[in-house]
């Protein structure tokens, strides 16, 4: 099997195999762009890497070798040559884009012997030494695991010995000193010597990539992404260019447009006599990339028509990473740059409106979850107006955030976990800050650029982020920094507003986002393409008009015991499960009809003639019962009861496993009448709101809870259908309604044919549907499913990602078999799972009308089905 492919072997389609930066530099050699050239060992040695017990083998380590001689004939270099050494950067690189998981090194190859000779022969030793003090710092990191920071604390201790405080200040003999420095560092810490044979430098960077395809950050950032552990990662190896040679020399990140607004334009940063992550490490401050026109005429010229050339190959926005090299360009990478939701709207409408794409190509390429980002929170504008910024960094990615300040991704972690909104105050932020970063409201640091590991990331993660404010000084051993004249101890208040970059003192209210601009050109586009309808589950009129304005086509859930949290209303809902006999029952129903029917209207009134179905009642009741003394009290009197009556009753409720008990369609079957009465609310809502506007298409959904037996279905809807059909006759209207169940027991799904002689419609109740299917609690999976991740059981969260392998199989085989009994039946999803886009492309394509999600997830399932449908 072929492990390793040259650059001039591979192309852009090869993404599987090549992964994204081995398929585009692949394709950038193609079209004749600057490319160093250089090879890619594949996905498939990587996965082989994991299959041989985490060994490169002796087939893949002879491919390697190969191509390091293919590379020698090309370059005229040779590995571990002092004349004429080939050093190579060896960097990781997925299928899809995983920034700041992987890791980089550069200078490969160098070592002693080598490094005095060039150092003598170019003329230039401290370029030479530099590469060789980085080449150990990144190796040992990355490789070895040695951890950067004895080394930065070296660095600045030379600095400080010298009296300087850039890097760039550094001589050569600071920088010879440096690496003995460094070498000695690793002897410590490894207890061996630093490896100088290029070829054993070589593997050993390959397998700390393939390593790193499973080190923690990357398995939490592909559980956020969708994806698959499977995929594993592809090397490239490739020559190195030089940024660090002189002031002639550089490196720099560029986007082809501005990543956070979308505007056309080149957009990024350069840093002369710099290399690699010197820009994105936020190491120094870059300079814009507008001013390379006047230190680089001719490598900025020839940049913009390479940004020019790609722009037009991939037609999409381009993030590309280059180097300069004695005033010659030579790209690095490029790949579809990653962007905020707003610049993904803009960026897709104008590659429409200069005629790159067209309107199907706009749609599919934004990630519905990033729409997430302009759904989110920002400053109320009048208290903004009346705070004044204490500082100023860069508005690296939009939203609002206010909380308070932790200095460390575990603390941010662990004040979350107490329930705490914190703000991550950082010098900058790392890859192995990601959860802590996922944990915070917004992001702040002290360091780095538009493209710094916290503006990616951030961005990436729809967090606000304020990044690179330089008039921060920063205290972290001792959590606190300044800012404007006040010191800022851990846990004070601070705002950051994620667009403008500034920084406030203390809280400043959010509000929710406005959706604007371009979002209503490619939503409208989206229901073009889309076949599966939208709905949302909601419980409140205010909810479902927020639904109705992001999209919503209708409701597709109401739990109607969501109506009953309020203090005047629990009373009665109280006095109805307290109750000893049916009398009693029913007097207690009578004072909930209603307040059921006047929300039911109010529904009614909000969806404007769309589908509106409501959910009978569902969970267990013990959920509402009293606990406190004044409240039973309270009750006891109501009822006419002791308190001893009403502590009895409420023991009586208890249940051993409360979500396998008496709950959903088992209340009904129970206690009748309150299916009657809620039969009764719904009927008269409808008849009333229908009266009103005669020309609303009104069509009462009823759907019952939880059902696993055909004659439960048929004992429920026969109550039902008595107690609708006396209401619409009692009232001489014409109303047509509909008896439909949740799919939540997989014993439904499998007798699916039978309970479809009796229910009109399905939907799936996936949140139970996944708890019934794998026997584990919806409420306390969380305790050990972290366990599963660890040991690769599972890769995602079932309940927020849909199992399509089980659940699915079961929702598969339900809806087969409810349409052979009922071709015209309609079936929905209504858990958690129909506002996740990889779930909703699969209820796409098993047939479901629609899907059903909480209102800010709309915009969301509308893209997700449009792409589903295309
Ligand atoms: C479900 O089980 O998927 C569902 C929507 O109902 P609930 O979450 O109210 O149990
Ligand atoms: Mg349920």
């Amino acid at each position: 099997k072929k492990y390793v492919y040259l650059f001039s072997e591979g192309n852009a389609t090869m993404r599987e195999l090549l992964g994204g930066k081995g398929a585009n530099l692949a394709e950038m050699t193609h079209i004749g762009l600057p490319v160093p050239q250089g090879f890619t060992v594949t996905t498939e040695a990587c996965t082989q890497y994991y299959e041989d017990g985490r060994k490169i083998n002796d087939d893949i380590q002879a491919q390697i070798m190969e191509y390091i001689d293919k590379m020698e004939s090309i370059t005229g270099k040779k590995f571990g040559d002092k004349n004429n050494p080939l050093l190579v950067s060896v960097r990781s690189g997925a299928r899809a884009s995983m920034p700041g998981m992987m890791d980089t090194i550069l200078n490969l190859g160098l070592n002693e012997e080598v490094v005095e000779v060039m150092s003598e022969m170019s003329g230039n030793p401290r370029w030479a030494w530099d590469c060789y003090r980085r080449f150990i710092q990144m190796y040992s990191d990355v490789v070895m695991e040695v951890g950067k920071k004895y080394f930065e604390e070296l660095i600045d201790k030379m600095k400080a010995e010298k009296g300087v405080t850039q890097d760039v200040d550094l001589t050569a003999d600071d920088l010879k000193t440096l690496a003995g420095q460094f070498k000695a560092e690793y002897k410590s810490k490894i207890g061996q010597d630093f490896p100088s044979d290029p070829k054993e430098q070589l593997m050993g960077a390959v397998e700390a990539v393939f390593r790193s395809w499973d080190n923690p950050r990357a398995n939490v950032y592909r559980r956020d992404n969708d994806i698959p552990y499977s995929w594993g990662t592809a090397v490239n190896v490739q020559m190195m260019a030089f940024g660090n040679m002189g002031d002639d020399c550089g490196t720099g990140v560029a986007f082809t447009r501005d990543p956070a607004t979308g505007e056309p334009g080149l957009m990024g940063e350069f840093l002369t006599n710099a290399q690699g992550e010197d820009v994105v490490a936020g190491v120094r401050t870059p300079m814009p990339i507008a001013e390379m026109a006047d230190k680089f005429p001719e490598a900025f010229k020839q940049f913009n028509e390479v940004c020019a050339t790609l722009e037009d190959h991939y037609r999409d926005m381009q993030d590309m990473e280059f180097t300069v090299e004695h005033g010659k360009l030579f790209m690095l990478q490029t790949r579809n740059g990653k962007r905020t939701a707003k610049a993904a709207l803009k960026i897709a409408c104008d590659l429409v409106d200069e005629g790159m794409i067209d309107k199907k190509q706009a749609v599919a390429m934004i990630d519905p979850r990033n729409l997430d980002t302009l759904l989110h929170p920002q400053f109320d504008t009048k208290a903004l107006k009346a705070a004044t910024p204490m500082g100023k960094g860069l508005g690296a990615s939009p939203g609002a955030a206010c909380g308070r300040a932790v200095f460390t991704a575990e603390d941010a972690d662990a004040w979350n976990a107490r329930g705490e909104k914190v703000v991550l105050v950082r010098l900058e932020t790392s890859p192995e800050d990601i959860t802590g970063m996922k944990a915070s409201q917004g992001i702040l640091t002290v360091r780095g650029g538009m493209t710094s590991h916290a503006a990616v990331v951030a961005r990436g993660m729809g967090t606000c982020c304020v990044s690179g404010c330089g008039d921060i000084i920063m205290d972290e051993a001792n959590k606190k920094f300044t800012l404007g004249g006040k010191t800022f101890h851990e846990g004070d208040y601070i705002s950051i507003d994620g667009s403008t970059g500034n920084i406030y003192d203390g809280i400043i209210p959010t509000v929710d986002a406005e959706i604007a601009g371009e979002f209503g050109r490619i939503m409208a586009w989206a229901d073009e393409f889309r076949t599966l309808k939208v709905r949302t589950n909601a419980d409140t009129p205010a909810d479902a008009k927020k639904a109705r304005e992001l999209g919503a086509e209708g409701i597709g859930l109401c739990r109607t015991e969501h109506m009953f949290f309020e203090a005047e209303r629990i009373a009665a809902f109280r006095e109805m499960i307290c109750a000893d006999t049916v009398e009693e029952r029913e007097a207690a129903l009578a004072k909930i009809l209603p307040y059921q029917q006047g929300d039911f209207e109010k529904l009614y009134e909000a969806l404007e003639g769309n589908p509106v179905c409501i959910r009978f009642l569902d969970p267990p009741l013990h959920e509402f019962v009293p606990t406190e003394e004044a409240d039973i009290a309270a009750l006891a009197k109501a009822q006419g009861k002791t308190v001893e009556d009403i502590k009895n009753i409420i023991s009586s409720l208890h249940e051993f496993n409360p979500m396998m008990g008496h709950r959903g369609c088992r209340l009904a079957v129970t206690y009748p009448e309150i299916a009657k009465m809620q039969t009764a609310a719904v009927i008269r809502a409808a008849i009333n709101v229908k009266k009103a506007h005669p020309d609303w298409n009104i069509v009462p959904e009823i759907m019952i809870p939880l059902t696993g037996e055909v004659k439960e279905m048929k004992y429920v809807k026969d109550v039902v259908v008595a107690t609708a059909d006396a209401e619409i006759a009692a009232a001489g209207a014409d109303l047509k309604y509909e008896v439909g169940t949740m799919m939540e027991i997989p014993r439904a799904c499998l007798t699916a044919d039978e309970i479809a002689t009796e229910a009109e419609f399905f939907c799936f109740g996936t949140n139970d549907l996944t708890q019934m299917t794998f026997g584990f609690s919806r409420d306390d999976a969380g305790k050990f499913l972290t366990a599963y991740y660890d040991k690769k059981i599972y890769e995602n969260d079932p309940f927020a990602k849909l199992d399509q392998n089980g659940v699915g199989k079961l929702m598969k085989m339900a809806v087969k078999l409810g349409k052979e009994t009922r071709p015209n039946i309609h079936c929905g999803i209504c858990g958690e799972h129909g506002g996740d886009p990889v779930s909703v492309e699969f209820c796409h394509n098993i047939g479901l009308d629609y899907v059903s999600c909480s209102p800010f997830r709309v915009p969301i399932a509308r893209l997700a089905a449009a792409q589903a449908a295309i």
